[in-house]
């Protein structure tokens, strides 16, 4: 059995969701649909999420959401028609965006993640009806009912355990095809929760997990997964065939947008080999990602880079001798709420770095009196305008001399390194340079493993 995902671009009109339909009837064993939220139609057009976003917060704010409601449900509307389903589908999709927005909106985050959901919900209702009419039997079934169990940190939900029987039964052995919402489950309380954005790579991995599916086919817009961005380095053409679970989790934690990083875990822990794969051409096998590859002695299999990084750089003659001073600036941090990124640090001095958007000024500049008065340092910088560009691959685990060959190739192209580490599963580089060196450091490491 295989459990197909796919994404906002495959959703996004009436072409794109025949084409979900033509694909999943090609072949009898794609049995669990998962869908997104209708996404953008052109480079300019706006995510169905993010209008549900705009119009909680509108609500939130005590504004007027008809407008907002009324680009959210021409969406539906427009795959209606084009696909020629009845009118009454349009409808109850309006009716059930009223009934969210006319909710409690005592709690923000409660309230925010049962609008997002509807996105997701509402796709699957109507890529259902879209099934039907081309003779196919297929059931839209909620998660509610599937016994999607989450936590309730809203809008940054994760699994429970105990959904996985639940899920099990309720998904394995139904004769036709289930057409699933991603992105959403339920709390105890009964409360609609979200994943992080793009969870529905989420929901699929879950249910390949829970049904014990022979392949997650996970389809998006590409034909693989480049090992580098093509929107900084546009010569890249061949894909990556074959990568390793851990592979895919550094490369997406570390910028990779293809595929969410959290989706990888449920597909490990039950072995289900993951297909990223090309709705719009899907006779391109895609890229696998497995438990393990043979990794050519130096194979590297991509390079991914994010911006938008802060350093907190602390400096103490003697901090080796310290005893707790790591632990004591971590505890700074987590009692600002701040996750850290990355921490390399030398004999007197200790790097953290962590991302922008998690690190307000107002919370900065707490940070840095706490150092001050806590610590005794002989010296706190804290900059911004850092990125993280990140070498990946098994094969670094076997070979001498990676880290000089993307060294030399940073320094050939005049690139200074601000940063360096070494992940401890050893497949995995790290270094970060100013903003502004980004895409120069990711085309020269390009050259220097790909080239
Ligand atoms: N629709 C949600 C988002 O835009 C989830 C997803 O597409 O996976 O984040």
């Amino acid at each position: 059995m295989k459990v197909c995902k796919f994404g906002g671009s495959s959703v996004a009109d009436a072409k794109q969701v025949t084409k979900i339909i033509d694909i999943v009837l090609a072949d009898a064993d794609r049995r669990i649909v998962v869908v997104s939220a209708p996404g953008k139609r052109d480079k300019t057009d706006t995510k169905v999420t993010d209008l549900l976003i705009q119009c909680a917060e509108e609500a939130l704010a005590g504004k007027c959401t008809e407008d907002t409601l009324a680009r959210i449900i021409g969406r539906y509307a427009e795959i209606q028609r084009d696909l020629n389903l009845p009118e009454s589908v349009v409808a109850e999709i309006e009716q059930d965006l009223r009934d969210r927005l006319a909710g409690d909106t005592s709690h923000h985050g409660m309230f925010l993640d049962g609008m997002k959901a509807a996105g997701e919900d509402n796709a699957a209702k109507i890529v259902a009806q879209a099934f039907q009419t081309r003779g196919a039997n297929a059931v839209y079934v909620s998660p509610r009912e599937a016994g999607m169990l989450l936590t309730d940190d809203f809008g940054n939900a994760q699994l429970l355990d105990e959904s996985y029987p639940q899920l099990a039964n309720a998904l394995k052995g139904r004769k036709g095809l289930v057409i699933f919402p991603g992105f959403f489950g339920y709390t105890k309380g009964g409360a609609v929760a979200t994943f992080p954005r793009g969870g529905s790579d989420i929901t699929g991995s879950i249910l390949a997990a829970a049904v014990k599916a022979d392949v997650y086919e996970n389809f998006t817009d590409v034909d693989s997964v480049y090992p580098v961005d093509p929107r900084l380095v546009p010569e890249v053409k061949r894909g990556i065939t074959e990568m390793t679970y851990r592979e895919m989790r550094e490369l997406s934690y570390a910028g990779f947008g293809v595929f969410h990083d959290e989706a990888v875990i449920p597909a490990v822990k039950a072995a289900i080999p993951i297909n990223v794969r090309n709705t719009n051409r899907p006779s391109e096998p895609g890229t696998m990602i497995v438990q393990t590859r043979k990794a050519e002695s130096g194979g590297v299999v991509g390079i991914a880079s994010d911006d938008g990084f802060c350093n907190i750089f602390v400096d103490k003659y003697m901090m080796n001798r310290e005893v707790g001073f790591g632990r004591k600036l971590l505890q700074i941090l987590e009692e600002e709420g701040v996750s850290y990124e990355h921490m390399p640090s030398g004999i007197d001095n200790i790097s953290v770095v962590i991302r922008d958007r998690n690190f307000s000024e107002a919370c900065e500049a707490r940070v840095r009196d706490r150092i001050l008065n806590d610590l005794k340092p002989d010296n706190v910088l804290i900059e911004r305008g850092y990125a993280l560009v990140m070498v990946v691959g098994e094969g670094l685990y076997y070979t001498v001399g990676m880290a000089a060959k993307a060294t030399a190739a940073l320094s050939a192209a005049n690139v200074n390194i601000e940063m360096m580490n070494q992940g401890s599963s050893e497949i995995s580089m790290m270094f970060g340079v100013k903003s502004c060196d980004r895409t120069k450091a990711v085309n020269a490491l390009y050259g220097a493993f790909f080239g």
